[in-house]
């Protein structure tokens, strides 16, 4: 084609097309800057100040008006869900979801935060489709993480064991194994209830290939030999957790006893006790040692023991121990005497006594409580699965962690 010198008259024309078309978008888009960022920045200034629903209020009036704004909308499901608010979130994400313009990227996001939302409103078969469509995504790990959780609170072990055996191909960790050998000795206390030994056993063999310092498999499978009357296989599988983790040792302490007596060898018995105690110090220990110790030997070898405790190591819980055991020692005196010639002790004395290791015992109740290491939750059972935020062995085996602020308290008393 050959150029013709009049195309140089529609030059000027052109000009003028491009200078408007760039006014108007320029306008337009100071026009969508302007309505944006007050809105936006009222929200995020309401979020910095921990006002959330003051930032629910301002986002959503922002992302009415600025429906294709993805990032304040996922912004808004999640702070919904924070809330509390589920119905809205659910309700949030799911219009993500349904946008046909949605990149797949976010499509899989809004999937995540859906099934979350699913999640914390107790809606688990529904959470479960969801985090199982998010197999083979960027977000398989944090899915199989949320799969666990509602697989253990619907106790079902095995989805959960072959959920946790995926991820510790993908990520070797202790921490894994250790809760799969929890799962493992759901598995085995369920079986040791309905009869099923032979196979309990097999899951007490995983639990412990899994993670040889599993205390609770021990403990289990001696409970199930000490009912079947196998009293010396039952010692021998608690007696290993003095190798696995001492500090469990307590959990374990009067039935050890009790496998010693039905041996006919409390002596025995007491003497790896008492040494339990000397090793391995603990409020839990002392308690049951000293019971132990009142039971087959008296109430003045469980006072020696007491004061010999309480002088190694003064802390209130020891305290309360001595004072209970003087008050034993004085009631056994007193039966004597009153049976004799009379009172030897004023009952004075006793009284004082009494009410002195009510008020320490009473204080070493309210403080002497087990604190799960994760979340904090205090409880004064033991606990492998915490109840409040349900991680396994958070639990610290010692009830000591107040100990010192009750020798402190002790000392200004
Ligand atoms: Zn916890």
């Amino acid at each position: 084609m050959e150029f013709q010198f009049y195309w140089l008259l529609l030059l000027p024309l052109f000009f003028g097309l491009g200078w408007l078309a760039a006014r108007m978008d320029l306008r337009q888009l100071l026009s969508e800057s302007r309505a944006l960022p007050s809105a936006y920045f009222k929200g995020l200034n309401f979020l910095i100040n921990e006002q959330p629903d003051q930032a629910i209020e301002a986002l959503s009036e922002v992302a009415q008006s600025h429906q294709q704004t993805t990032e304040l909308h996922f912004t808004l499901g999640s702070l919904f869900r924070r809330r509390g608010e589920l119905d809205r979130a659910t309700r949030t994400h799911q219009m993500l979801l349904d946008r046909s313009d949605l990149p797949n990227d976010q499509r899989v996001a809004a999937l995540h935060e859906l099934a979350q939302d699913y999640l914390k409103a107790g809606v688990l078969d529904r959470a479960e489709s969801l985090f199982l469509e998010l197999k083979g995504t960027d977000f398989e790990t944090s899915a199989s993480h949320f799969l666990r959780e509602i697989y253990v609170s619907e106790k079902e072990w095995g989805k959960a064991i072959e959920v946790a055996k995926k991820q510790t191909g993908l990520n070797a960790s202790k921490l894994l194994n250790r809760d799969i050998s929890h799962y493992l000795c759901e598995l085995a206390a369920l079986d040791y209830s309905h009869g099923k030994a032979m196979q309990a056993d097999q899951y007490i063999d995983q639990a412990l290939e899994m993670n040889p310092r599993c205390v609770r498999a021990s403990i289990l499978r001696g409970e199930s030999h000490f009912k079947e009357g196998r009293v010396k296989d039952a010692l021998k599988e608690w007696l290993q957790i003095e190798k696995q983790n001492p500090d469990y040792l307590f959990l374990i302490t009067p039935s050890v006893f009790s496998a010693y007596k039905e041996l006919g060898q409390p002596d025995i018995g007491l003497k790896l006790l008492q040494d339990w105690l000397i090793q391995y110090p603990s409020l839990e220990l002392l308690s049951q040692v000293y019971q132990a110790t009142i039971e087959h030997q008296g109430p003045d070898a469980a006072l020696a023991l007491a004061k010999h405790e309480f002088y190694n190591s003064p802390t209130l819980p020891a305290l309360s121990k001595y004072l209970e055991a003087q008050i034993n020692v004085l009631g056994s005196v007193h039966h004597l005497a009153t049976h004799d010639s009379g009172p030897l002790v004023h009952n004075t004395d006793r009284s004082d006594l009494e009410l002195t290791q009510k008020l320490v015992h009473a204080q070493v109740q309210k403080q002497a409580l087990f604190i799960c290491h994760h979340c904090g939750f205090k409880a004064r059972q033991f606990h492998w699965n915490c109840p409040a935020c349900g991680h396994w062995e958070s639990y610290s085996p010692r009830r000591d962690t107040d100990s010192e602020d009750m020798a402190s308290s002790l000392v200004r008393m």
